[in-house]
């Protein structure tokens, strides 16, 4: 038995939930392993666990995304060993915290080029990106693509990935130098979406057809206005809720506007399968390599200061990735 600090809320609500706290840890069970993490990652879905949009069980712990070092491990566990650097993402919260008991399904083996705060920065929200633009709708060269919240987490490394396959994505993103940012990373255009109309300029930049594939994670807000972005028989791929849920859609409404296609996917669906996991992982960490795609860490805050952390993501103040410190 060992102790450790992490952040714990006893309600959903406001990031003042939020509370830093000693907690016991028990030593690692069969499958399990004991890890120091290093560096966690901060993801919008931590906001979606404490608002509740996304219900916890309570007292609940948030974080989805870190990296560090093997201290211990349980019984029958395989392939991992003590000092291992490792890194992981998972849909089960928990990883706001020094240390952490961890089943060894989510772990990824993370090559010794790959420090820590890029594997932290980088595993959840690039291999999102990954499963976007590879495998929810494989972009190859010369497609055509509308991304939303270009700068953010996701949005910087989408947009570099995009450059990295030929493919064209028009970013929207809700300042100018945000916006200048996203061209510097893989977005052949960029709208600034608190300033423009994105349809008229969508539609604008695609001689008025409009694109084949919207990739939306603001959700409420921009609902309506991204499926008028869309041509005939496109693709609307909703993948967040920055801005609140979706509300509920009428089918029909698809059909008056083209034949068109909805998906709301998750990552936990795309590396429920090990070995597709691995390969998504492999792919992130050679485009990480050869410098096609740059992790930005933007931000860094203690851990224990999680909550401000959350106040800026929500105030739409971080751009690209932040990492917290344990
Ligand atoms: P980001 O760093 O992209 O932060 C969210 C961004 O959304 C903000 O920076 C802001 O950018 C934009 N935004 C627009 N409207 C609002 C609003 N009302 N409140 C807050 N932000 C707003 O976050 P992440 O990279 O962590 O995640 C991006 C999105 O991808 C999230 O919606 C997340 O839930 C989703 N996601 C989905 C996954 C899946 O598998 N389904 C997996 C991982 C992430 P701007 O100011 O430029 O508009």
């Amino acid at each position: 038995m060992t102790t450790t600090h992490a952040i714990r809320f006893d309600q959903h609500g406001g990031p003042e939930v939020l509370q830093w706290r000693e907690q016991e840890l028990a030593d690692p069970g069969p499958g399990q392993v004991l890890l120091r993490q290093e560096a966690i990652g901060l993801n919008f879905i931590d906001v979606y666990h404490r608002t509740g949009l996304y219900p916890q069980p309570l007292p609940g712990s948030l974080g989805g995304e870190a990296a560090g070092v093997i201290e211990a491990v349980g019984p029958g566990v395989e392939g991992f060993a003590v000092g291992d650097r490792v890194g992981y993402c998972t849909g089960a919260p928990g990883a706001y915290a020094q240390r952490r008991v961890v089943p060894v399904a989510p772990l990824i083996k993370l090559p010794d080029d790959i420090a820590f705060e890029v594997a932290a920065a980088s595993l959840l929200k690039g291999l999102t990106a990954y499963y976007l633009l590879h495998r929810t709708r494989a972009l190859k060269a010369g497609d055509v693509a509308l991304f939303h919240a270009a700068a953010g987490g996701v949005g910087l490394i989408a947009g570099q990935m995009a450059r990295s396959l030929g493919a064209t994505l028009i970013g929207t993103a809700g300042s100018a130098a945000k916006c200048a940012l996203a061209l510097e990373n893989g977005y052949a255009h960029a709208i600034d979406y608190v300033q423009d109309d994105f349809v008229t300029r969508v539609k604008d930049l695609t001689a008025g057809r409009g694109v084949p594939v919207v990739y939306d994670s603001i959700g409420r807000d921009t609902w309506e206005r991204s499926l008028a972005c869309l041509q005939p028989f496109g693709l609307m791929v909703s993948f967040g809720n920055a801005s609140g849920a979706v509300p509920p859609i009428k089918l029909t409404d698809l059909a008056a506007a083209g034949s068109l296609y909805v998906t709301r996917p998750t990552l936990g669906t795309h590396m429920a399968d090990p070995v597709v996991k691995q390969q998504m992982a492999d792919a992130l960490f050679a485009l990480i390599r050869s410098g096609q795609v740059k992790i930005h860490i933007n931000q860094r805050y203690p851990l224990a200061e999680a909550a401000q952390a959350h106040r800026d993501l929500e105030a739409r103040k971080t751009i690209g990735s932040t990492v917290l410190l344990p």
